[in-house]
């Protein structure tokens, strides 16, 4: 039977609870064979870079996910052309492994606008999405989606309570000198504290 490959993009500056919850929500309810996180350089999505460096975020990841024997952590987006677009890599994990069935993991908030995404047409022959529901969204409105794309969306949805934390929080709160404990796995915080990851360097 083709591997289920369950795929995680995004720019984890840093990863949080948030991504290692739904990444293990995802990987229950989907029967994946393995899963494989992929920090991007630079997001199509986002304004600016990341704070922390490449390898900060990598090593953060590894600490978060380590001890999962099915997830692996890839580099790979640091070392393709600028920005990350999910297209590239996509077409590079499926010439890898032509036999395998890609899901791409994300939340709700990211794919409104999935129309807009680059060669958006491209990313659905290549691959499924993996929806999770973000804040206090209802599921996404896949008609509405589907209309603005021009056709059908493939996608599993992905049920997992609601953890109401961003990368975008946990930054202001350490730049401001408040404690992220519980927020980020507790090897994460430690790293960032050792390591003077972020401004404030105040990680609790
Ligand atoms: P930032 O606040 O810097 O924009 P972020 O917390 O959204 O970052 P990303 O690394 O951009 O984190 O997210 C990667 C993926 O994880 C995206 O698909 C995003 O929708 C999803 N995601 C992040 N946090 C959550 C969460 N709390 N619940 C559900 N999905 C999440």
């Amino acid at each position: 039977m083709a591997e289920k490959l369950l795929l995680f993009g995004g720019t984890f500056d840093p990863v949080h609870k948030g991504h290692t919850n739904i990444l293990q929500a995802a990987y229950q309810q989907g029967g994946f064979d393995r899963a494989i996180v992929l920090p991007n350089a630079i997001s199509p999505l986002k304004t600016g870079s990341p704070e922390a460096s490449n390898a900060q975020r990598f090593e953060m990841l590894e600490l978060a996910f380590s001890g999962l024997e099915w997830c692996s952590i890839s580099d790979m987006e640091f070392n393709m052309p600028q920005p990350s677009y999910t297209v590239n890599t996509l077409e590079k994990l499926k010439s890898e492994s032509p036999s395998a069935q890609l899901f791409w993991l994300c939340g709700a908030d990211v794919i409104k606008e999935f129309h807009m995404w680059y060669r958006a047409d491209k990313i659905i022959e290549l691959a499924s999405l993996a929806v999770v529901k973000r804040d206090s969204a209802r599921r996404p409105d896949f008609a509405e989606i589907e209309a603005k794309l021009g056709k059908k969306l493939p996608h599993i949805i992905i049920d997992s309570p609601l953890y109401d934390i961003s990368s975008t929080e946990i930054r202001r709160r350490l730049s401001s000198g408040n404690v992220i404990s519980g927020l980020v796995p507790e090897a994460v915080e430690q790293y960032i504290k050792e390591n003077n990851v972020y401004s404030a360097n105040s990680a609790g």
